[in-house]
């Protein structure tokens, strides 16, 4: 996944030439640029790359997904619901703006149960958070039928699986507001960035303001412009969207390598029948970021993870034990360890979070392996990796 694995000239001219104009900021300093605007020329070809009207740029995925949300008006005591599988960004993202993160289960595709998200519907419901994790997605068509039904927001969190499709469609689209970052772990890295993506063009005016804190962005004076509503300071800098400009170029050449790394792990790992790969919905296709596979039980899964980690075998997360993603070890949300005070309305929302079990998600999580796919692996090396993965599995089921 990491796009920064193959930096190159390209990465460096882009950056080289912000640094010899010498405007480093994406707005205002018309006289200076000279006709330099990365951070514009990297929107129009995100644009193009996930086929929709409008993105707007931001300094993180982390506040794209709160830009998505404020964007469309999610605020004080509206709740939003949202995986157990994740990364904190989304509840961060959520709470930031007042409103108050429901957690539900997923499923067999390691992302939102469409089920779950039903049962979890309330008066207060304003959005559902999909996150399109480790490179495939959600069942969208029953999760847009959903939010149609219940006239809800479907906000779509792609950070890990930019260059995935649903039904041809690039994931990030399909929802009324989809979110990308580009930090430096990220298949196209900036070192630091993000993006929000929509049709909706009120949406987008609302973005483009908000992350300026408010500013209209009408004329060519910043200090004359106006500012129709509040807003913060998300911007992404110059330096920063030229790096991501670099890279959105390379993005087929990305996706063709970890589809090919991947299909050679998936075909090894094939030969075993205990290993049962992640559902993809019907009409999806996966980024191939990952290889997401299925053990028997918690104990195997626990093994093999720890096996592979002594075995050399780098890059495959055994979630249910990790502090990023997975709520079983969430414990600061939990127990709302914050530095500031949180709305009573908050607090109380989350009291469910100190009692509730998530045993579906349990399930899957405990029982899944998500490697890692490198772009700068060589063929040899893959082959090598897959070998030592399926006798290191084959080990483990047999003791
Ligand atoms: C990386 C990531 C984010 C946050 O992105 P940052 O740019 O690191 O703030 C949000 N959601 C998911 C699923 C991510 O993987």
């Amino acid at each position: 996944m990491p796009g920064f694995e193959l930096f190159g000239d390209a990465e460096r001219k882009e950056v080289n030439d912000v640094l010899e104009n010498g405007v480093l900021m994406r707005y205002g300093f018309d006289g200076m640029r000279n006709g330099h605007w990365k951070a514009k020329e990297l929107e129009i070809a995100l644009q193009k790359s996930f086929k929709t009207k409008y993105a707007q740029l931001v300094s993180s995925g982390t506040t794209a997904v709160t830009l998505a949300l404020a964007s469309a008006g999610v605020g004080a005591g509206d709740e939003v619901i949202m995986p157990t599988f994740t990364f904190v960004a989304s509840f961060e993202a959520i709470m930031a703006l007042g409103a108050i993160p429901v957690l539900v289960d997923i499923d067999e595709t390691l992302t939102l149960s469409p089920k779950a998200v039903e049962a979890a519907i309330t008066s207060k419901t304003r959005a559902v958070m999909v996150v399109q994790m480790c490179g495939s997605m959600g069942d969208m068509t029953a999760l847009q039928k959903i939010c149609h039904e219940h006239k809800l927001l479907l906000i779509e969190d792609a950070c890990q699986a930019i260059g995935g499709t649903y039904n041809n469609k690039p994931l990030g689209s399909i929802g009324d507001l989809g979110c990308f970052s580009f930090d430096f772990v990220k298949t196209i890295t900036c070192g630091e960035g993000g993006a929000v993506i929509t049709n909706n063009e009120q949406y987008y005016t609302n973005c483009d303001h908000y992350s300026d804190h408010g500013h209209d962005h009408i004329g060519q004076d910043r200090g004359a412009e106006t500012h129709p509503f509040l807003g913060y300071n998300y911007r992404i800098s110059e330096l920063h969207a030229a790096v991501g400009l670099a890279q959105i170029k390379r993005l087929p050449e990305f996706l063709y390598l970890q589809k090919k790394n991947y299909g050679m792990l998936r075909e090894a790992l094939s030969q075993i029948p205990e290993v049962v790969f992640r559902t993809v919905p019907e009409g999806g296709e996966e980024s191939y970021a990952f290889l997401n596979f299925f053990l028997p039980d918690l104990e195997t899964a626990t093994q093999v993870a720890q096996e592979f980690k002594t075995s050399g075998i780098d890059g495959c997360f055994h979630y249910y034990n990790n502090n990023w993603h997975y709520i079983k070890k969430w414990d600061h949300l939990k127990e709302l360890k914050s530095l500031f005070p949180i709305s009573a309305e908050v607090r109380t929302g989350l009291e469910y979070l100190k009692t509730k079990e998530f045993l579906q998600s349990d399930h899957y999580i405990g029982r899944n392996l998500s490697c890692l796919i490198k772009l700068s692996w060589t063929e040899e090396e893959v082959k090598m990796r897959a070998n030592k993965m399926v006798e290191v599995i084959k080990k483990v089921l047999n003791t």
